[in-house]
């Protein structure tokens, strides 16, 4: 006869977690911990997905995300298991947080000082200090709203979005205005306008297509700090990886997932590169229009190719990692250059019709040896330079070293100092990359934009309609596209898995 544990042990349900990235690492964690039996498959090596590593001769890149903000949101995640990010490791405030180069000779360093900042903006414009005083508090007042009506909450028909107490508190009219016209209500100079909406780039969006809802970025960027985890953003993802396998969760790595199994409308499993795995449930955190098109028959697919044909993809990007053998003088941990026509950079990320690689764009270089010593051998530097593309261009080795040559160039002249000379390691990372390791649909470096129509309800469902016990986590789902975000959608996702077959 079965004992009470033998039992309730028989009875766990198995979940299939394809894919090992954020998504997949938070839900691994957070169904294991509810009473789940939980195998995560992953195709590359090991876990973090888009925040993977690349090391080599004792240079250690992050590959993708760099900027660790909203760490009320790690809190958050980490507080679901009695933790907090403190237990993992050490999270240092950046000051400054950025610097900025409008030209060769406009460099300005934004300073995790609010009183610097207004100081700053007065430079810019008349009473500039005082117009973003206002501004961040409009974009605390949003944050605080959206975190508690927007973020957490799944939408799941028009009318639990107009429902909800958010058409009363504004945030409705935050989205029917775009956040370029809002911005320039706001400020007049340039540099006001940029500080305030570069950060839109973490949506994989342009001004003119997000909702204004979303100038909270300003509060999470400028009020709330840019934080650096000691060993980076790897050391994060290894922190949820062991988690999860602390709470019983095991993991597959180099297996991808070819099709998931369907019977009657019922996931029963998932074929991989080397077997079949049964099921009761999967979970999806592999890139959502991969997985629809490519591992589900016609017929259960809740969007099919045409649906994402039509969707506005978030930018690709091409990001050379170099390692140097000396340390840069004038750049800090986090540095944008900022000094092109910037509408212009916007429509050829955003416009099919503009869509091309760029020949002078803005850009953004990450140096974490900064701040860690442990990301570069002593007196050496790790160069993380990226520069955003659209996604479905062409990707040939042509362009990859034209634009290289054109940002090595820009930044030695703008830096004044040697790049060249002094480089030993060098990887170039771009649109196919995207495709051949993370099964990315048209390279896309973060999947689907945070466009008017591609806000909450409007991204695709964690649910699938066609497939009963299919879910999905993720940047393709609500609340999109950043590690914080990943993690909101894991606990959505959870929460919706356990008030249906809650164990
Ligand atoms: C260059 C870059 C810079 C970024 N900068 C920041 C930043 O500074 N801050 C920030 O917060 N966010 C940043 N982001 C965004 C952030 O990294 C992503 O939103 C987040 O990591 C996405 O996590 P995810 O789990 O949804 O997807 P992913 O990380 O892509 O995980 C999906 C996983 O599924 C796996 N997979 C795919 N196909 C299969 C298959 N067939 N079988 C099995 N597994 C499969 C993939 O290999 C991958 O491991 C950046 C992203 C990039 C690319």
């Amino acid at each position: 006869m079965l004992n009470i544990r033998t039992a309730s042990l028989v009875m766990k349900m198995k979940v299939i977690i394809v894919g090992a990235g954020f998504g997949g690492l938070s839900a691994a964690a957070l169904l294991a911990k509810d009473g789940y039996q939980v195998k995560v498959i992953e195709k590359n090596e090991g876990p973090g997905g888009r925040a993977s590593v690349y090391s080599d001769q004792g240079f250690h890149f992050d590959m993708g995300p760099s900027w660790y903000l909203m760490p009320d949101v790690y809190e958050h995640f980490y507080a679901n298991f009695d933790k907090k990010p403190e237990d993992f490791f050490e999270l240092d405030r950046l000051d400054p947080s950025y610097k900025i180069y409008f030209s060769q000779d406009e460099v300005v360093d934004v300073e995790s000082e609010l009183e610097k900042n207004y100081a700053l903006f007065d430079t810019f414009e008349e009473n500039g200090g005082e117009k973003l005083k206002e501004y961040l508090a409009s974009a605390e007042k949003m944050y605080e709203l959206s975190v508690k009506e927007l973020l957490y909450k799944d939408y799941r028909t028009i009318l639990d979005f107009l429902n909800g107490k958010m058409l009363m508190s504004g945030i409705r009219l935050n989205i029917l205005e775009n956040l370029e016209h809002f911005v320039d209500r706001k400020f007049e100079s340039d540099e006001a306008r940029k500080i305030v909406q570069y950060s839109i780039g973490f949506l994989g969006s342009s001004p003119k297509r997000t909702p204004s809802l979303y100038h909270i970025m300003s509060h999470i960027d400028l009020t709330m700090g840019v934080f650096y985890p000691q060993g980076g953003m790897r050391r994060v993802a290894n922190s949820i990886y062991e988690l999860a396998q602390s709470l019983g969760a095991e993991f597959i790595f180099n297996e991808p997932v070819e099709q998931i199994m369907v019977e009657n409308g019922v996931a029963t499993g998932v074929k991989t590169s080397n077997g079949t795995y049964e099921a009761d449930l999967v979970l999806v955190n592999a890139d959502y229009p991969f997985t629809e098109i490519e591992l589900l028959d016609d017929k259960y697919q809740t969007y099919p190719a045409t649906y994402w044909e039509k969707k506005v993809l978030a930018p690709s990007s091409m990001v050379a990692y170099v390692g140097i053998d000396r340390e840069m003088e004038n750049l800090v941990h986090h540095n944008l250059v900022l000094d092109k026509d910037w509408a212009e950079g916007f429509d050829t990320l955003f416009d099919p019709e503009k869509a091309a690689w760029p020949e002078n764009p803005s850009y953004y270089v990450n140096i974490p040896s900064k701040t860690d010593r442990s990301a570069a051998p002593p007196g050496m530097d790790t160069l993380f330079l990226l520069i955003p593309l659209a996604p479905g261009l062409e990707d040939t080795e042509e362009h990859r070293e034209k634009l290289y040559n054109y940002i090595l160039d820009d930044l030695e002249a703008k830096t004044g100092e040697n790049i060249r000379d002094h480089i030993v390691v060098e990887r170039i990372f771009a649109l196919n990359d995207f495709k051949d390791r993370y099964n990315a649909y048209k390279g896309t470096a973060l999947g689907l934009s945070h466009t008017m129509r591609q806000t909450a309800l409007f991204r695709p469902a964690h649910k699938s309609k066609k497939v009963k016990n299919l879910y999905y986590t993720g940047q393709y789902t609500h609340p999109g596209i950043g590690v914080p975000m990943t993690f909101i959608s894991s606990e959505i996702v959870a929460k919706e898995i356990n008030e249906e077959y809650g164990i």
